[in-house]
């Protein structure tokens, strides 16, 4: 029997299982794809360093997170943009760290099917048949895979998190020699590049390039390829037709739209009220309600809920052993 079972290796999964650890909790972190770190990846080339999801951190979010990169011995990675916070090497530096403290059991590249529960122990079904016991269990995955593991075990959770809501956006980095580039400053965000950013130099470019970064509108399903959205992209922002490096991220279900319905704080009181002592439910999709549309930030507070989780998680096992 497994003490606790972590399903999703994302930046919440990940800082749940870094938590349990520093509560001495034994845990199995489980991750569907070959890498953890979820929505989070950087790509670094040629000097050039890409994020394709997350890029920025909330400056009223630093003291926290600057505690936590410093107890992972990173603490220099966190450095000031004229957009906003990020790290040096790109926000996977952050789960790739997370990632390598962690001693705790791994099991890559298999997905959970559903969960259940006989008695006082949690099973965990696996999509390839193998199948778990475990005393507690977190739940790190967005709403539209939890509605699908809940489903046999407690219908109703699954219902209010039916048909859960996303934006879909692109990340693209394309990457310049600043003599390439034009002298005019980037035109002003539009509806369909709703931000660019531009890196001129170290740590993001090498000396005398740039990195811009943008988010590029697409609606799903993705009708274009790779290399015409970077040239669509290039003519309506009047840039240079050659980048040196590029690097495009599509996601379909990127931001959660739910949070910011009225409806949305109800349904998670009554999902944590359906939901069990012993088991947890984390990510951006069930967070709070936002008092208003503050964007892209949420880095920290997906950390703040994975160990809020954890230590709730180390209570009900203390309280259990009691
Ligand atoms: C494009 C984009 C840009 C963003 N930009 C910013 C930003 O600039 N600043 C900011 O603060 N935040 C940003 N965010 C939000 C931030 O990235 C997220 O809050 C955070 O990464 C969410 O982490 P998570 O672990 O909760 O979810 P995820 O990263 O989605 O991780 C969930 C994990 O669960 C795995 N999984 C799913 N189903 C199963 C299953 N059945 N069995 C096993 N594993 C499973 C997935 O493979 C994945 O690894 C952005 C998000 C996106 C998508």
């Amino acid at each position: 029997m497994r003490t606790t079972v972590i399903i999703g290796g994302g930046l919440s999964g990940l800082a749940a299982a870094y938590t349990l650890q520093q509560h001495n909790i034994a845990y199995t972190l489980i991750e569907v794809k070959r890498r953890v770190g979820g929505a989070i990846n950087t790509v670094r080339q040629n000097g050039f360093v890409m994020d394709g999801g997350p890029s920025l951190i909330n400056h009223e979010e630093s003291e926290q997170l600057y505690t936590l990169l410093n107890s992972l011995h990173i603490g220099d990675e966190l450095f000031e943009t004229k957009h906003g916070l990020s790290l040096r090497s790109g926000m996977q530096t952050l789960t790739d760290t997370l990632d390598r403290k962690l001693n705790g059991g791994r099991l890559h590249r298999m997905a959970v099917s559903s969960v259940g529960q006989i008695g006082r122990i949690f099973t965990i079904c696996m999509e390839n048949g193998l199948m778990f016991d475990a005393k507690s269990l977190i739940v790190a995955i967005p709403a539209r895979y939890a509605e699908r593991i809940f489903y046999s075990y407690i219908p109703e959770i699954s219902e209010l998190l039916r048909g859960y809501r996303y934006d879909t956006i692109a990340r693209l980095s394309l990457g310049y020699a600043n003599e390439h580039l034009p002298t005019e400053p980037l035109k002003a965000t539009t509806q369909k590049y709703p931000f660019v950013y531009h890196f001129n130099g170290p740590p993001r470019a090498p000396t005398g390039y740039s990195l811009l970064h943008m988010g590029v509108r697409l609606t799903p399903p993705m009708q274009l390829a790779a290399d015409e959205i970077i040239a669509r992209a290039i003519k309506d922002l009047n840039l240079p037709p050659a980048p040196t490096v590029w690097h495009l991220d599509y996601w379909p279900e990127a931001d959660p739209l739910d949070v910011y319905e009225l409806k949305h704080a109800q349904n998670m009181r009554a999902i944590n009220e359906l939901l069990p002592g012993g088991i947890a439910l984390i990510g951006d999709d069930y967070a709070p309600t936002p008092l208003q549309k503050d964007g892209i930030y949420r880095i920290m507070k997906r950390i703040q809920l994975a160990q809020e989780a954890a230590r709730g998680v180390a209570n009900f096992l203390g309280a259990k052993r009691n």
